[in-house]
């Protein structure tokens, strides 16, 4: 049923983008948006790689490298959520094995952090009253308790820790602790190359989209591990300082405590760069204050400047499988559109080509003012101020942005 709204001028994006289809709900979704808000305007280069889960199946997941490595030659990708295969999946899907997460996969080949930002509608208030524009979360995704090493104690008895270095200079031995009874230990790790990646790709970030960084943790107690996080994120920094000048965006270093007290009071409209575990735990936090999975948008960035957007929420199982028995379902395009229109500015910004750039905003502002406009999907309907009392399906909100677009940029998309 959907109208196809065609253009009477197209955009032309100078360089590729390379483009992951995926798996379920968001493959559905994926395909409505392409024919419906890119095609009739855009004259893309596409290079495609499809992760849907059969294809990473039957190609032994090589095309999930292959897509990172083209990442790598063009800049900018925009992927589609993919299915993370467990037991259940292998069975569902008559799978070879249950092949590793696609986003751990492309991450690591492109030693990238992800950037996490929330889409504000003027009728879906943030749970905050103070939050007034995003606040970005970069979480550094390598060690600590999640790479750690435990161990039960379960009796009196010292506890050390030993350096042997590989050179073979003398071992350095600490004491953890003289158990008197049964206890608990575990030991963490980082690395220099990791924390620094992060710092980079996080100052990339804050630098290409203007935002102030903050950075925090806690090294008035943890004076060694916490404090070489600090340093090496100063400098790092110190390293940009005429880049942060010249870009007007500061960078803030605050005990974790502070900065969560801060965040609570702050307008928003800025790069909170989180340790793992932090990252994990405020990136949760954010997402629910914000509203709802469908309006969180995620982006990949290396430390050498290369862009992965996505939708920050999985495929949305349970709504693919209402469509497969031929169910309406109302399932928020929102996040994917805005990967799309993520990949297409940054697309425009490296060729310099502004009329993409100018693009991307006019979809983005179709999408906004189609949900201030009250037309809603369901998820959004019940969360609106004031309410929305009939949300819209998956196609009807696709559809609904498409007029608004044709009416923006149609006939003069030329113009831009
Ligand atoms: P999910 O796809 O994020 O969906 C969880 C629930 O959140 C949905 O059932 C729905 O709630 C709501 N929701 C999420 N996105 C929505 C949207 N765009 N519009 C409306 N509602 C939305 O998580 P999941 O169902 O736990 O995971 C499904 C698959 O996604 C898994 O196989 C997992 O491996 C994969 N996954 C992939 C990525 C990625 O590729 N980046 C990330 C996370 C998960 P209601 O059912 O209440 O409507
Ligand atoms: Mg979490």
């Amino acid at each position: 049923m959907s109208v196809r709204h065609e253009s009477a001028y197209k955009v032309v994006a100078r360089n590729p983008i390379v483009e992951m289809d995926g798996d379920e709900m968001t493959r559905v979704i994926w395909a409505m948006v392409k024919q419906q808000l890119i095609e009739p305007f855009v004259e893309l280069k596409l290079e495609p790689y499809d992760l849907h889960l059969p294809n990473r199946d039957r190609t032994d997941d090589a095309v999930t490298t292959q897509a990172a490595e083209a990442i790598k030659r063009h800049q900018v990708g925009v992927k589609c959520a993919t299915i993370t295969p467990d037991a259940g999946r292998v069975k569902e899907y008559n799978l070879k094995k249950a092949w590793p997460s696609p986003n751990g996969t492309i991450r690591a080949i492109l030693d990238g952090t992800v950037f996490r930002k929330p889409i504000i509608v003027r009728n879906v208030p943030p749970m905050v009253r103070s939050w007034q524009k995003p606040i970005v979360i970069g979480r550094h995704a390598y060690g600590d308790v999640y790479r750690d090493v435990e161990m039960k104690i379960p009796g009196p008895g010292r506890v050390e820790m030993t350096y042997r270095p590989a050179s073979g200079a003398a071992p350095q031995t600490i004491v953890v602790h003289d158990f008197k009874g049964p206890g608990v230990i575990k030991g963490e790790h980082n690395t220099e190359t990791s924390i620094r990646s992060f710092a980079r790709a996080c100052i990339h970030y804050a630098l290409s989209e203007k935002l102030d960084l903050w950075f925090a943790a806690k090294d008035t107690i943890s004076k060694t591990y916490h404090a070489a996080f600090k340093d090496i994120f100063r400098e790092e920094v110190d390293l940009r300082r005429a880049d942060f000048e010249k870009a007007g965006v500061t960078y803030q270093y605050m005990l974790i405590d502070d900065a969560v007290a801060r965040v609570m009071r702050h307008a928003g409209g800025f790069l909170w760069a989180c340790r793992n575990y932090d990252g994990d735990l405020f990136s949760d936090m954010l997402a629910s204050g914000f509203g709802s999975l469908g309006l969180m948008t995620s982006v990949l960035v290396s430390p050498e400047g290369q862009f992965e957007y996505e939708a920050a929420h999985g495929t949305v199982q349970r709504h693919y499988y209402q469509h497969q028995k031929g169910e309406p379902t109302s399932t928020n395009s929102t996040a994917t559109i805005f990967a799309w229109t993520g990949a297409l500015a940054k697309r425009g910004e490296l060729d310099g080509t502004p009329e993409l750039v100018a693009f991307a905003h006019a979809l983005e502002q179709s999408v906004l003012e189609t949900i201030e406009g009250g037309i809603v999907t369901k998820d959004l309907a019940a969360i609106a101020v004031p309410p929305i009392a009939k949300h819209v399906s998956t196609e009807d909100f696709i559809n609904a942005i498409a007029e608004r677009l044709t009416a923006k940029v149609g006939p003069r998309l030329a113009l831009l």
